[in-house]
């Protein structure tokens, strides 16, 4: 990785909810220059302050960087902004020799015809997809998946990198969207996770302060109990599922007892049930004596 620092640069930022404020500003503080653009323009006041321009259009926000990250809530978000722009005979042109930066979340098809939609328009186009929460963008720690042509990737990383540390994924546009979701594939479910269990012992008048501290060890444990990435992706890919300290059998039993408990709890069933059904799957198909890891076989896609 490039650690120079790279020159002062014009970069326009469209899209300011939490990430996008959070991504200006960390280009600010290594001494870009930044324009913006909301559609709610208020909140461009704070970036303002610290000596961000305000484009009074979406176009004006082209116009003045060829750099143009966008942080929007979805793809759908870009087209609303800059397809305006475009249609306008007056700013046909407007993207012609830019670089746009996509951080919105969105699915891989949408980046890919996002990059075929640039392109027509004379454009380059990365996609990317930050893996912290907006206090993180910035910091020691901060990460973020890229995937586009691999020397449009390099010309920028110098910028990109003040996000957070880059990791390119590869020249398909939609490489990056399907790592971003796939991490947040974990982290929802995680997050679900904890807020269902939460709602179990609180049905019960389990204090939820009595319950959480714990349950917090209970996901950090899990890293643990699983093995390595490596062991769990090498187990996998061999689709042997060998062991029998945890049996798709002996789990099965403790989903139906969660699904049961949530029930006669009167809380929602639907994750226990979605998370239960796994497993009578496995178990359908003659895998109940493996290991848990063969609910992998009823999950992945079929051919
Ligand atoms: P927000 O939803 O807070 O902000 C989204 C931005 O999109 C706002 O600027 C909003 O404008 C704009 N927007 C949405 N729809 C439209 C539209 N139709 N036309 C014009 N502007 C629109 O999102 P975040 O800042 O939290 O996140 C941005 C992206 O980053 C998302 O894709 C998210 O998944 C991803 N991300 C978020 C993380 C987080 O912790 N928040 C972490 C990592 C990635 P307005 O202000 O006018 O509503």
């Amino acid at each position: 990785m490039n650690t120079s620092t790279p020159a002062p640069a014009s970069v326009t930022v469209i899209g300011l909810g939490p990430m996008g404020r959070a991504t200006a500003a960390a280009l600010m503080r290594a001494g870009h220059r930044i324009t913006v653009w909301n559609r709610t323009a208020s909140r461009a006041d704070g970036l303002v302050a610290d000596g961000a321009t305000l484009a009074p259009t979406p176009a004006a926000a082209v116009e003045a960087a060829d750099l143009v990250l966008l942080s929007l809530t979805d793809y759908g978000a870009m087209y609303d902004i800059l397809g305006p722009v475009v249609a306008n005979p007056r700013h046909a042109g407007a993207l012609a020799g830019k670089v746009l930066v996509n951080l919105s979340s969105d699915t891989p098809d949408e980046s890919r015809k996002a990059a075929a939609w640039a392109r027509d328009l004379g454009a380059d186009f990365l996609t990317g997809g930050i893996m912290v929460p907006a206090p993180a963008v910035g910091q020691p720690g901060a990460y973020a998946f890229y995937s586009g042509p691999k020397d449009l990737f390099h010309a920028h990383e110098p910028v990109l990198r003040l996000i957070g540390e880059t990791k390119y994924l590869g020249a398909d546009p939609g490489l990056a969207q399907l790592l971003y979701q796939a991490h947040l594939d974990v982290f929802l479910t995680a997050l679900a996770s904890l807020l269902h269990a939460t709602a179990l012992v609180t049905a019960a008048g389990v204090p939820a302060a009595e319950f959480l501290p714990d349950a917090m060890q209970t996901l950090t444990d899990i890293p643990a109990m699983v093995g390595s990435g490596q062991a769990l992706a090498a187990e996998l890919a061999a689709g042997e599922h060998p062991g029998e300290l945890s049996t798709a059998l002996m789990m099965r039993a403790t989903a139906d007892h969660i699904t049961r408990t949530s029930a006669a709890s009167g809380v929602d069933v639907e994750l226990p049930n979605a998370v239960k059904s796994y497993y009578d799957r496995a178990i359908a198909a003659g895998l109940g004596t493996r290991n848990w890891t063969a609910l992998y076989e009823v999950i992945k896609a079929q051919h």
